[in-house]
């Protein structure tokens, strides 16, 4: 029997599970390692704030490419009221993703084992020519797999540039915006800081909302720019032809293009057909929309550099247009910017010091001038978070660097890894063990975030992992033994 790990429980590494019991045609024990108790579904559906909905609308939310509105009927069997375009709580997707799950534990074959693992896998060593893996977790348990998924997600930001190693212990400083607990901070006095602007800081702002804080909300960002909303309606889009080769590999005349499309209102700067289909373009999100289909193909026509340009100069642009908040979210954030409570800072966060009454933040404007001062009764980090395997604190991904088992892509966002997740490792080999999806991938395929494209990713991982794995009982290892040495 082979054995296939799967290291983290979030969307990525559920799905990849679910879609190996559904596929799986010969013998296979399926082992799911995760290091939080709710598993299942990640750091995203595990939230349990009511005021925490999907980005991304009911429609497009199924667990199943070839099903696209299984989460929906899942979901109106709930609420039948809810429509393709419904934005929902968060944590009525993850109930969904337990439900997933469940069903295809109910319907295993008895050839296939399913065992769920709670743990943070530390180290990943190769034995036996390199062909079977031993992952050591944190509390000394041992498992030996013949494939092993990385299905790890994002890594949790580090500690944002201006935050002193002093501020960092601060009790009026919280370095996890998940943890950060909205009711204390609303009670503490003061306005509040919050390092970012993007989806992660809407969360925490709704919090606030929530908890009936009256402060000022200061939301610091080097461009200042909070997402943008979704309409209550999707319009159609255009999407059932190619670009415009010249868009390919130019990242310059692409993004020039897609501005120049919004700005006039029309596809022809992007499409060729454009004219002769005459689609009407009502709203600058069917443009953004309409590039989706073909961003992983634009994205792999970059160069290396060119795409690390994008992540420097265009990504924060590109990320408040493409990753939108659901419409009444957007709506409780317009009235909290009209009122003045809620304010966007463009700048670098140079430095915060610690006085009796307040934490003084002094930021840099963007584009330069005058330094502000900001003070405040805390700092909440929402600045997302870290994609980069050489910078991440995480045990596991130093442990796959040191033994060269995984190598960094070259633009330093997730792994080098070949078309179908294979990971290379520091000498460029396709591993005989490793796969991944999701986050890790980034670097390489581009847009590898959301459920829309993890689903097929997971489909298609389990296909690879199934075509590969062998029925050869695994050799009795005495695995305690391996790692010892
Ligand atoms: C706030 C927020 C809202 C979002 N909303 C949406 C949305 O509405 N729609 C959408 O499509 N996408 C949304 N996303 C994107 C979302 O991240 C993806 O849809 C998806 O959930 C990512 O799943 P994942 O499994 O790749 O990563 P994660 O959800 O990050 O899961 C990774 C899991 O691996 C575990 N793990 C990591 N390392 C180890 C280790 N060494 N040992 C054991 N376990 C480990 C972690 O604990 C975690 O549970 C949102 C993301 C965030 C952060």
């Amino acid at each position: 029997m082979s054995t296939v790990a799967i290291i983290g429980g979030g969307f990525a590494g559920t799905l990849t599970a679910v879609n190996l019991m559904y596929q799986a045609h010969c013998s296979l024990r399926i082992v799911h390692i995760e290091s939080s108790e709710k598993r299942n579904c990640g750091v995203a559906f595990r939230t349990q704030s009511p005021h925490h909905l999907l980005n991304v609308p009911a429609g497009r939310m199924s667990a199943f490419p070839d099903d696209p509105l299984h989460f929906l009927k899942w979901a109106r069997s709930r609420d039948n009221k809810l429509s393709e375009s419904s934005f929902v709580p968060r944590n009525l997707y993850g109930e969904y993703l337990d439900g997933v799950l469940e069903a295809g534990i109910n319907s295993l074959p008895p050839f296939v084992s399913y065992e769920a693992l709670n743990g943070e896998a530390i180290s990943i060593k190769l034995i036996q020519d390199d062909s079977k893996a031993v992952i050591k977790l944190a509390d000394g348990n041992v498992v030996v797999a013949d494939k092993v998924v990385l299905a790890t997600g994002n890594f949790k930001a580090g500690r944002p540039s201006g935050i002193s190693q002093t501020i960092a212990s601060s009790e009026h400083y919280f370095s996890d915006a998940w943890s950060a607990d909205c009711d204390r901070i609303a009670t503490t006095g003061g306005d509040i800081m919050i390092i970012g602007a993007g989806l992660t800081a809407v969360d925490k702002i709704m919090d606030l909302e929530a908890c009936g804080f009256k402060g000022n909300i200061h939301a610091v960002s080097r461009h200042g720019l909070l997402p943008a909303s979704h309409l209550k309606t999707s319009l159609p889009t255009f999407a059932q032809t190619e670009l415009r080769c010249e868009l390919y590999s130019d990242l310059n005349l692409l993004f020039k293009s897609v501005k120049n499309a919004i700005r006039s209102g029309s596809y022809k700067d992007l499409f060729d057909n454009a004219s002769t289909i005459n689609m009407e373009v009502s709203d600058w999100r069917q443009i953004i929309d309409s590039l989706r289909p073909h961003s992983q193909s634009l994205w792999a026509a970059l160069s290396d550099t060119q795409k690390s340009r994008f992540y420097r100069h265009l990504k924060a642009y590109w990320d408040v247009h493409r990753h939108r908040m659901a419409p009444e979210i957007g709506k409780r954030i317009a009235a909290l910017q009209a009122s003045g409570q809620l304010q966007t800072v463009a700048g670098r966060l140079y430095s915060v010091q610690e006085t009796a009454e307040a934490l003084v933040a002094t930021i840099v404007p963007r584009g330069g001038g005058q330094p502000k001062q900001l003070k405040v009764g805390s700092i909440i980090n929402c600045t997302g978070f870290e994609l980069n395997f050489e910078k991440t604190e995480s045990a596991l991904a130093q442990s796959l660097l040191a033994r060269g088992l995984v190598k960094a892509h070259p633009t330093k966002i997730g792994l080098s890894i070949l078309n179908d997740g294979n990971v290379l490792d520091s000498n460029d080999r396709p591993s005989k063990v490793l796969y991944t999806l999701g986050a890790p991938t980034i670097g390489a395929r581009g847009e590898s975030i959301a459920v829309p494209e993890l689903r097929t990713q997971a489909k298609e991982l389990a296909a690879t992992l199934l075509s590969l794995t062998n029925e050869e009982l695994l050799p009795a290892l005495n695995a305690q033994q391996l790692v010892a040495n």
